[in-house]
């Protein structure tokens, strides 16, 4: 499998934490999955445990060949859970997501990449639960979490657990999540493809997605999660064919499902 591969991921939650039928996240989400279809890709659904809901979607994710996996049972950054409490939560999640689709779930990606060094309590949690890797360390200092002295490639943890990190470019003064969200839908293509290239060489590389952001008829929503302003108003903006942008990023370039590409990673230097 090449290196420039990149693959597909879906950060499956409602921004504005409504899970009940009918939110409009649903018909988003449903678009991604058409999309998925139309261009034969398959793709890793980061699932908020509290879409369990919704087994008609969850189940369709599988049946489609996509990798289902874990966003936390709520879309609560690490930093703000309760270690003692967290995973009972998580198991919960983990096992009603298994038992509607019958696929073990063996992926997580923390909200918001919010595994930081304050954080990392879950790391061994994941791994006695059952996960084979995390997707959730913005490696180096982030806008809002970062991992400092975390490598920027695929790592082990010290129990063996697999980490998938963001793919960042280094822009000397900064570095940029620059494959996915909202970095994704205001960068213009060709400086994508030209920050494609200066990755690190060893870099599994990977793009982001929410239904919001493929969600162009929303208009102005305030969240109410402590989101501050600017950051509000960057990512209501912007939306309008971040599927288009999407397909040509992916166009004959789409790797498999994360878990595959974690299974056949080789040696990892340990973290
Ligand atoms: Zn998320």
């Amino acid at each position: 499998m090449s290196n420039a591969e990149i693959t597909f991921t879906i950060d499956l939650e409602d921004h504005l934490g409504i899970y009940a039928t009918g939110a409009r996240w649903m018909d988003n989400a449903s678009r991604i999955l058409d999309f998925c279809v139309e261009k034969h890709i398959r793709a890793t659904f980061f699932t908020v445990g509290k879409v369990a809901a919704h087994a008609q979607l969850l189940k369709r994710i599988v049946s489609d060949g996509h990798e289902l996996a874990l966003h936390s049972y709520d879309h609560i950054a690490l930093t703000n859970e309760n270690p003692a409490t967290y995973a009972a939560h998580l198991l919960n999640a983990k096992k009603t997501f298994e038992d509607i689709t019958g696929k073990a779930v063996e992926g997580f990606r923390a909200p918001i990449f919010s595994l930081t060094p304050k954080s990392a309590w879950v790391v061994d949690m994941l791994k006695e639960l059952g996960f084979i890797y995390s997707s959730s360390v913005i490696a180096g200092k982030g806008a809002v979490n970062g991992f400092d002295g975390a490598p920027n490639k695929p790592f082990k943890w010290k129990n063996g657990l697999i980490e998938l990190p963001v793919p960042m470019v280094d822009l000397g003064v900064l570095a940029l999540p620059f494959l996915g969200g909202v970095y994704l839908r205001y960068l213009p293509l060709p400086l994508v493809q030209l920050m494609k290239k200066n990755v690190h060489a060893d870099a599994l590389l990977w793009t982001y997605t929410h239904p919001y952001d493929v969600h162009d008829s929303e208009g102005y929503v305030r969240l109410t999660d402590g989101t501050p302003l600017w950051m509000n108003i960057v990512l209501m903006n912007n939306r309008k064919n971040f599927l288009k942008k999407l397909d040509a990023l992916l166009a004959n370039n789409a790797g498999a499902p994360l878990i595959e590409r974690a299974r056949a990673l080789g040696n990892l230097g340990e973290f």
